[in-house]
């Protein structure tokens, strides 16, 4: 049997292929149909495969999360890099998504905001959470982007903040200094003492 396919190998392919070009309604029909069927099947196990699902999660859960563990550690790369490609693709669905979170459990937020209070104003202050704020004020408020040109050289004991060289990048800078170059034109003197002191950025 095996040989004689191989033999014909071409005059099957032909073959199929003028029946498929030849039946081509039938065969979308077919295909429709059967997508049609899945989908049903699916819609009316929903229930039953879910409790599936979570009835085996639960027998199997250190295999689980050792497989797992295994898995991320070997894929670490690749996972961040599917994660922030799946982000990107998915940006604006997820804003939507969590816009109506937020005002179908409006309730359930503050609650969670009462109860961890403490953590949250521990948090804001931190380094990573001021920096955080401050790239949420640049792109939301002010319409600006907020890209660290480079990482904080400057020592831990020194506050810092993130000017905008321009519209895109920031650069961090003491706070001292930064406040201190306020009022009228602070982007071009804060841009001309970060040449001065940490050399020419392509400020532009
Ligand atoms: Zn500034």
């Amino acid at each position: 049997m095996k040989k004689y396919r191989q033999e014909r190998k071409e005059e099957i392919k032909q073959s199929r292929k003028k029946y498929n070009q030849t039946h081509k309604v039938e065969i979308h029909q077919y295909y429709s149909k059967c997508k049609a069927e899945k989908r049903l099947w699916y819609q009316t196990h929903k229930t039953e495969k879910r409790e599936y699902a979570k009835k085996y999660q639960q027998e199997h859960r250190v295999e689980l999360q050792e497989y797992n563990k295994k898995y991320q550690q070997a894929h670490k790369t690749k996972i961040t890099k599917q994660h922030r490609q799946y982000y990107q693709n998915h940006k604006a669905e997820r804003h939507e998504q969590d816009k109506e979170y937020r005002q179908t459990h409006k309730v359930e937020i503050q609650k969670y905001r009462q109860e961890h209070k403490k953590e949250r104003q521990e948090y804001r202050q931190s380094e990573k959470g001021k920096l955080l704020n401050s790239k949420y004020i640049a792109k939301r408020k002010r319409n600006l982007g907020f890209i660290p040109l480079m990482s904080n050289p400057f020592p831990e004991e020194i506050q810092i903040d993130y000017h905008h060289i321009n519209n895109i990048f920031v650069v961090p800078i003491p706070r001292q200094v930064h406040r201190s170059i306020g009022g009228k034109n602070h982007r071009i003197k804060v841009n001309d003492w970060v040449e001065k002191i940490i050399g020419n950025v392509g400020v532009c």
